[in-house]
């Protein structure tokens, strides 16, 4: 009996948000907007998206012991996340400092703070965690070497699930335990080492190649492709009018790995989390836009 239907190991941020005018040049100071303060990070967004389609959700991370620190918990809470793995202390909570013009671009700064902080033996403390879990997700905004960690940890019949954010090269020993790997444009970019040559039939085969046992590539409103050995597909995405892309593909993620634990194929998962993405894409915000389950069905 899984206790979990997701176990997701990742970070947690407050996201600090301030509107201006113009976003300042180097030694200049603008006044901005009131400061908002947003629960985010990639790994609490999953937990969130997730349990708020209904799945059992665990998170392991780590926060530091202050305001921002309870504010990620509490939210992750009332979505129905078990926090029992979010460790406090060490650093602050990490931080990202976001400031955003009129026309919606926008300039970051991440501390990563405590993110910095899950180490191995956090992974490997956390046992119970990874025995009770269908599947594990994971994503780069934590030390490579815990991600190393968890592709070690994941049981035996469950599978892994990695979005490499922020990108970066992988180990072939985290390659090869990916089920699926998913990918954007640029994060394929990255992991290949290359420009991706032809369409993305042709970038699944070279990431492939790689040693994961399967592949989706995210293509905004495009949809994605799914590929394994027996052949790659196009899932495509759902109209919808966009109204603010964040966190989407946190959304995208969290749906598909839930939906691979309930035994669903690649692409019929990859086309349930098109329909979550595309529902994300209509709200503004990254946790604030995630869909129920019967959002999603009436969507
Ligand atoms: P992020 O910027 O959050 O890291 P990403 O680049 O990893 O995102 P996207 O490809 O933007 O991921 O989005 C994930 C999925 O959400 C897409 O594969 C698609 O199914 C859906 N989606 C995203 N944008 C749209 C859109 N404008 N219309 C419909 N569906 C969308």
């Amino acid at each position: 009996m899984n206790t979990y239907d997701l176990l997701v190991v990742g970070s947690a941020n407050a996201d600090l948000v301030v509107g201006v005018d113009r976003r300042p040049a180097a030694g200049e100071t603008v006044l901005g907007s009131d400061l908002v303060v947003h629960p985010g990070g990639k790994g609490a967004n999953q937990a969130v998206a997730a349990a708020r389609l209904g799945a059992r959700t665990a998170l392991l991370a780590r926060v530091g012991d202050d305001g921002h620190g309870r504010l990620l918990r509490d939210s992750m809470e009332s979505a129905g996340v078990d926090t029992s793995g979010v460790l406090v202390g060490g650093a602050p909570t990490g931080v990202a400092l976001i400031t955003v013009d009129p026309s919606g671009d926008n300039s970051i700064v991440v501390s990563p703070g405590a993110n910095g902080r899950l180490t191995p033996d956090d992974v490997r403390a956390a046992g119970g965690l990874f025995a009770g879990a269908k599947v594990v997700s994971v994503m780069l905004e934590i030390p490579l070497e815990s991600v190393a960690e968890v592709a070690r940890s994941v049981a035996d019949g469950a599978r892994l699930v990695l979005n490499p954010s922020p990108p970066a090269p992988l180990p072939d020993e985290v390659l090869a335990a990916c089920d699926p790997l998913i990918v954007n444009e640029h994060e394929a970019r990255v992991v290949l080492g290359a420009e991706p040559d032809g369409e993305p039939e042709d970038w699944a085969r070279d990431l492939l190649a790689l040693g994961p046992r399967s592949v989706v590539i995210t293509l905004g409103s495009e949809g994605a492709l799914v590929a394994d050995a027996s052949g790659a597909r196009r899932v495509a995405s759902v109209r919808v009018k966009a109204v603010d892309t964040t966190g989407a593909g946190d959304a995208f993620t969290a749906a598909l790995a839930w939906r691979l634990g309930t035994g669903e194929s690649l692409a019929d998962a990859a086309a349930y989390a098109a329909r979550v993405g595309a529902a994300a894409v209509t709200k503004e915000g990254a946790q604030a836009s995630y869909p129920t389950a019967d959002e999603v069905a009436s969507l």
